[in-house]
């Protein structure tokens, strides 16, 4: 695994940081393409969000829709080209307020939540990016669609509810080491002919980018340790 960061409270100095360790990881896998980082702004203040802004961050995630309803419309009111995405787990009747307020969608995993998002978009007529979301370890609690449904689940998003697809996520098991479950993402969206690729976190972006990340969800190692400056949670 990847030596953890020890991220201060500078956001743009996090940022080079995280930007050098992502260069010096794609030299060494001779690899030229950048992922986009992601900045994970879950439980982060309005203020640190516009610190991350202003070092150059333009590319969010939050992973819950009401969280993202409560910060964002102010933020965007100020910085209408950012892009926001959706990285936590979505439920049905949420699936209006998400496809509103973001742009990329990357926790599609079942016929339930395809078929919520398809008439959202129909509706509403905006279509966010969507990603489907594989549980690369097929753990039990975790979301996301098992590895041997994946092709099939993908096929029935495209033919059965009209979805343009872009890509996939994952999150690996947090006690094993990540690259197999990059590399096996990569093997499922290369064979399903999709481009994007979300995966590696602050503690492995680096194996992520060298499996061919298109996009790292960066959180504690570009913002600091969460919770630092807690969020009243029972908000909106
Ligand atoms: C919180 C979160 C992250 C960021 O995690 P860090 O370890 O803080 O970088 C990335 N992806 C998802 C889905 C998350 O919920």
């Amino acid at each position: 695994m990847a030596e953890r960061f020890h991220p201060s409270d500078d956001i743009a100095a996090n940022l080079a940081a995280i930007k050098a360790r992502l260069d010096r990881a794609l030299a060494e896998a001779a690899r030229d393409r950048q992922p986009a980082i992601v900045g994970v702004s879950k439980m982060q203040d309005e203020a640190r969000i516009r610190d991350a802004i202003a070092a150059g961050v333009s590319v969010f995630g939050e992973n819950r829709v009401q969280e993202a309803k409560a910060k964002w419309p102010a933020i965007r009111a100020d910085h209408p080209a950012l892009e926001l995405r959706l990285i936590g787990p979505l439920q049905s009747n949420k699936a209006g307020e998400a496809v509103a307020v973001f742009d990329a969608i990357e926790s599609i995993d079942r016929p339930k939540i395809a078929r919520a998002i398809a008439d959202e978009i129909q509706k509403q007529g905006r279509a966010p990016r969507l990603l489907v979301q594989v549980n690369t370890g097929d753990e039990p609690q975790k979301a996301g669609i098992a590895p041997d449904q994946t092709d099939a689940f993908i096929a029935s998003c495209r033919a059965g509810f009209g979805l343009e697809i872009e890509g996939l996520m994952c999150i690996p098991p947090a006690d094993e080491p990540p690259a197999p479950h990059f590399a096996l993402l990569a093997k499922i969206a290369a064979r399903n002919g999709l481009n994007a690729l979300s995966m590696g976190m602050s503690g492995d972006f680096e194996i992520a980018a060298q499996l061919g990340a298109t996009h790292v969800r960066i959180g504690t190692a570009l913002f600091g340790a969460r919770g630092a400056q807690a969020l009243p949670i029972t908000s909106a």
